[in-house]
C-alpha cells in the first residue's frame, strides 16, 4: 500500500465535483480528484451507440443494462452506465470522468421558482435565479434548438407528434434547453460533420456534440494546471484521522475492474461528490466499518425525483407514427405542474430503435410527498433503501391520468410492449437526497458534526426538484463552494 498526503481531495467527477475542482483551482489551491470510472478522452476509446453496444455500454457487466435494450451481450469493461437494483427500484448512474454528464440526455432545466423556494425555504431564491443558475447555464454551455430546425428535421418527428398530441389532450408544452450543441446537430443533419445525436448515441456516451463536463468545467479546471484527475481510482472507505484529517482507502483498477494497486490517502479537506448513491454508500459504510461519526439526518429524505417512465403504443391514428429516426436529445416537455390534483412535468423522450415503432415514451417527474430513506445493510455490506409502492402512489395516479387523457383524444394504448406493462415506477435516473442541505449539512454543504468534510452533489436535494436535476446540482455547488472558499480557506 502506497501512503500519500494530499491537501484537497474530491471524490467523484460529476457536477458537484467538477464545480468544486474549478473554483478551488481558480482560487489557487491544488486539487486531486479520485474517480472510479475511466477517463474516456485520455483512453482514446470510443463511445458506442445504443443499437450496437461496445465497451462503453455497461459498468463491468456481461449484458447491457439500459431500460429497453437488454438483449445484448457485452464484454466486461469499465463502461459508462451503471445500475444498482433495490427491491422496488432500479437506479441508473454514470461512471467515468464527467460522471452522469457522460450518459445523460443533457436536458438543462430550470426548476420552477416557487417550487425551488418550497424545497429550499432557507435559500435566497432571488440570488439563485439572478446569479447561480445563470452562472451554471453559462459554464455548462446551455443552448436551445432553433424552432425552424425542429420543425423540419425528420429526426424530431417524435417530438412534434408528442407536442401536438399533448396540445390536443389539453396539456401545455415547453421547449427544453440542453447542453448538446444544436448548431453541431444542424451540421450533422446536413452531413457536414460526423453524427452523434442523430446516430443513436447518448446513454453510452456521445462522441460529438454533447458538452459533457469533460468539455466544460473539468476542461477549464485542468487548464489551471492545479487539478489532478486520477481515473480508475475507487475510494473504498473513509476513516477520521488526527486533527480532523481523513484517511481514504483507495483501490486503483484496470478496465476489467481488477485491483492493480492499493493506496492510503490522508487529506486535510474532503469533498464528497460521488453522486447521491455513491456518497451515501461511502458515508454509511464508513460509519458502520470505521466508526465515522455521522448525524442522524444522513440517509433521511431520499427520493427518486418522482421519476416514472411510461409510454403509449400504436401512436398512429392521428399522427401516422413517431418517425423512423429519432434524435437522442430531448427538446420538449409537458408542463402540468400547476395542476393541483395531477402535478407533473414530463420529458417527451426519444426511442431510437431505427424503425417506426409508433410508440411514445415519457419520463415523468412528479412531486414526492412521501420520502424514503437509505441505510446500511450489515448482511449484504451494501446500502439499502426503504422505498415502496406508497412512495410512488402519486406518480402512478398521475401516469394513469396522463395516459388515459392522451389516449382518449389521440388513440393508442398504454405501452404494454415496453417495460412492466408500460408503467415503469421502478425506473430511476434522478436519485436525490439523503444528505440534505440545511439538515445533514449546514447551509453550505459542511457535514454537521464533522470538520473539513463537505458534501456537494445530488444528495443535498431533498428527493425532489420537479425537473431534471443537473442544472440545480451545478447551481447549488457554485453557491456552496463560493462560501466555503471565502470562509474556510
Ligand atoms: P454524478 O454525476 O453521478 O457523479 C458522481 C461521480 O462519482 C461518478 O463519476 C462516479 O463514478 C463517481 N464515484 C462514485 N462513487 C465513487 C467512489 N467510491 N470512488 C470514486 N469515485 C466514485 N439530469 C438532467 O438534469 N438532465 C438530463 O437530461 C438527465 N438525463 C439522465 C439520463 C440518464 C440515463 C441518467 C442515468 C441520468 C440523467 N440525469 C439527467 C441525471 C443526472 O445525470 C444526475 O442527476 C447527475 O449526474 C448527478 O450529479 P452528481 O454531481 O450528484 O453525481
Amino acid at each position: 500500500t502506497e501512503n500519500l498526503e494530499i491537501e484537497n481531495v474530491i471524490i467523484g467527477s460529476g457536477y458537484g465535483g467538477a464545480v468544486v475542482a474549478l473554483r478551488l483551482a481558480e482560487s489557487g489551491h491544488e486539487v486531486t480528484i479520485l474517480e472510479m470510472g475511466l477517463n474516456w478522452e485520455k483512453s482514446g476509446e470510443k463511445f458506442s451507440p445504443m443499437i450496437s453496444p461496445g465497451k462503453s455500454a455497461a459498468w463491468l457487466r456481461t449484458k447491457t443494462i439500459a431500460p429497453f435494450f437488454n438483449i445484448f451481450n457485452t464484454k466486461k469493461y469499465t463502461g459508462t452506465l451503471d445500475r444498482w437494483d433495490f427491491s422496488n427500484i432500479k437506479i441508473w448512474m454514470g461512471r467515468g470522468v464527467g460522471g452522469g454528464s457522460l450518459v445523460n440526455g443533457g436536458m438543462a432545466v430550470l426548476p420552477k421558482k416557487d417550487y425551488f423556494g418550497e424545497v429550499f425555504p432557507e435559500l435566497n431564491t432571488e440570488e439563485f435565479y439572478g446569479k447561480y443558475f445563470p452562472l451554471a447555464e453559462k459554464e455548462l454551455e446551455v443552448n436551445s434548438a432553433d424552432e425552424s430546425f425542429l420543425e423540419n428535421c425528420s429526426f424530431y418527428k417524435f417530438n412534434k407528434v408528442g407536442e401536438q398530441e399533448a396540445h390536443k389532450a389539453g396539456f401545455k408544452t415547453v421547449r427544453v434547453p440542453n447542453v448538446y450543441d444544436f448548431k453541431y446537430m444542424e451540421d450533422e443533419y446536413e452531413n457536414k460533420v460526423p453524427r452523434s445525436a442523430l446516430a443513436g448515441e447518448v446513454i453510452y456516451g456521445n462522441n460529438y456534440g454533447k458538452k459533457s463536463l469533460d468539455k466544460t468545467y473539468l476542461k477549464k479546471a485542468q487548464e489551471t494546471g492545479k487539478v489532478h484527475i486520477h481515473d480508475l481510482h475507487k475510494v473504498e472507505s473513509i476513516t477520521k484521522g488526527l486533527e480532523n484529517t481523513y484517511i481514504l482507502e483507495v483501490i486503483q483498477t484496470n478496465t476489467l475492474g481488477e485491483t492493480i494497486a492499493k493506496k492510503k490517502i490522508i487529506c486535510k479537506k474532503l469533498f464528497l461528490c460521488a453522486g447521491t448513491m455513491g456518497t451515501l454508500e461511502l458515508l454509511l459504510k464508513s460509519s458502520n466499518d470505521n466508526k465515522l461519526t455521522l448525524n442522524s439526518e444522513v440517509g433521511q429524505n431520499w427520493g427518486n425525483n418522482g421519476n416514472f417512465m411510461t409510454g403509449r403504443n400504436f401512436v398512429k391514428t392521428f399522427s401516422g407514427g413517431t418517425g423512423v429516426n429519432h434524435s437522442t436529445i430531448p427538446v420538449g416537455g409537458i408542463d402540468n405542474w400547476d395542476d393541483k390534483e395531477h402535478p407533473f412535468f414530463s420529458e417527451i423522450a426519444p426511442l431510437p430503435m431505427g424503425m417506426d415503432v409508433a410508440t411514445s415514451l415519457y419520463l415523468m417527474i412528479n412531486p414526492v410527498p412521501k420520502k424514503g430513506s437509505v441505510f446500511f445493510n450489515p448482511i449484504s455490506k451494501k446500502i439499502d433503501l426503504q422505498w415502496s409502492a406508497e412512495n410512488v402512489a402519486l406518480a402512478r395516479t398521475n401516469a394513469e391520468y396522463f395516459i388515459k387523457k392522451m389516449n382518449k383524444v389521440n388513440g393508442g394504448t398504454r405501452a404494454h410492449l415496453l417495460f412492466n406493462n408500460g408503467f415503469g415506477a421502478d425506473i430511476c435516473y434522478h436519485p436525490l437526497g439523503g444528505a440534505v442541505l440545511g439538515k445533514a449539512t449546514d447551509m453550505m454543504g459542511r457535514l454537521k458534526g464533522s470538520e473539513n468534510l463537505y458534501i456537494i452533489d445530488g444528495s443535498l436535494i431533498p428527493g425532489t426538484i420537479g425537473v431534471n436535476p443537473f442544472l440545480t446540482i451545478t447551481a447549488l455547488a457554485e453557491y456552496c463552494i463560493e462560501h466555503i472558499i471565502s470562509e474556510d480557506y
